[in-house]
């Protein structure tokens, strides 16, 4: 049964490369790195009830899973190329298998990325995935190279998965307490924010045109004021955001009101945009070059000397975020 569920995945998951010398079906998968290049590696699990809601769509537990690796590689400015997959599933149950490889095959072959690898065991349904790709030696962004000065960055528009849980879960919910509701299908307004949701868009291609351009890089999983804050720890510098310049989505504009949109932009998780540094006299570069890249890059704010990140209003207040802790998931 298990070598079943393995072929399960293999079938779906079809992408081929050239450069995997050996893939699934021996003991481990030998893979050739070109010349050059630095291997980036990179793991995250995705536990039901704890990083999706149970009754999760097998689809978008697939798609995510993946995705939430592949947006690391693009934190990075690498190529993305192989990925393993360790599931864990309370049963054997194949019409689950099938839909979720074919959410994680969809993804894969949108980026090129080959299966060659993983491991199946029984238990608390839980998806381990690790994303390997490569970046030319010293390329890679990182979150040590902020300086006071740059220009702080985010490409899309942030706030619209914390905006989904927020629409379609009870606001006093908490992930023991979400049971039982249907987290996929568009319905209403809220359809987008529902994908942006599910199925979050790793920017790899993103990643790709800041090699050599942004001074640090981070992907917007736990919220834009945590994320840029570990950069900022990183790269012992502070942050301003302009609260005023956040691109928010008109979707997300057409469910909340203009404060509430503020607040899950600047703390809602799994949004998985890309915020990065760069200096000030490179803007107009930065955004010319991102918009080719389909997802676009907003300036939202600027490093400074000191610590930590302030979000300031159009008067230089400082904005009080309130407690928004379960839209973290974490
Ligand atoms: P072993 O006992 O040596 O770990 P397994 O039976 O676990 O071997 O795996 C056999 C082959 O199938 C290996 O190549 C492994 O990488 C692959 N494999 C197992 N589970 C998965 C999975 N969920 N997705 C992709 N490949 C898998
Ligand atoms: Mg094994």
């Amino acid at each position: 049964m298990e070598f079943d569920l393995i072929e399960r995945v293999h079938s779906h998951c079809a992408h081929r490369r050239g450069d995997v010398a050996l893939g699934i079906g021996d003991d481990a998968a030998l893979l050739d790195v070109p010349a050059g290049q630095q291997l980036v590696a990179c793991t995250d699990t995705l536990v039901a009830g704890v990083h999706f809601p149970d009754h999760t769509a097998p689809e978008d537990i697939g798609w995510k899973s993946l995705a939430v690796n592949l947006s690391d590689l693009a934190a990075m400015g690498a190529q993305s190329a192989w990925a393993l997959l360790a599931l864990t599933l309370p049963d054997a149950d194949a019409a689950f298998v099938e839909r979720f490889a074919k959410g994680f095959a969809d993804l894969a072959q949108a980026h090129g990325v080959a299966l060659v690898g993983g491991d199946t065991t029984q238990g608390p349904l839980s998806v381990t995935v690790t994303a390997l790709g490569w970046v030319p030696r010293d390329l890679a962004l990182t979150r040590t190279g902020a300086r006071a000065g740059d220009a702080v960055f985010v490409t899309g528009t942030l706030g619209n998965a914390a905006g989904a849980l927020r629409l379609f879960l009870p606001p006093q919910a908490g992930t023991a307490a979400i049971h039982g509701k249907e987290l996929h299908g568009a319905e209403g307004g809220g359809g987008l924010l529902r994908t942006r949701l599910n199925r979050p868009e790793p920017r790899i291609t993103a990643g790709l045109a800041l090699r050599g351009i942004a001074s640090a890089c981070i992907d917007v999983s736990d919220g834009l004021l945590a994320d840029l804050g570990h950069v900022c720890a990183a790269s012992k510098v502070a942050a301003e955001i302009n609260a005023d310049a956040l691109p928010i989505s008109s979707a997300l504009a057409a469910s909340f009101d203009a404060k509430t949109c503020r607040e899950l932009a600047l703390s809602g998780g799994d949004d998985y945009e890309l915020c990065f540094t760069a200096p000030s006299a490179r803007e107009t570069e930065v955004v010319e070059k991102l918009a080719r890249t389909g997802c676009g890059a907003t300036r939202i704010g600027r490093v400074v000397a000191g610590s930590g990140v302030r979000a300031l209003d159009a008067n230089a207040n400082e904005i009080e975020i309130g407690h928004v802790g379960w839209e973290h998931f974490s």
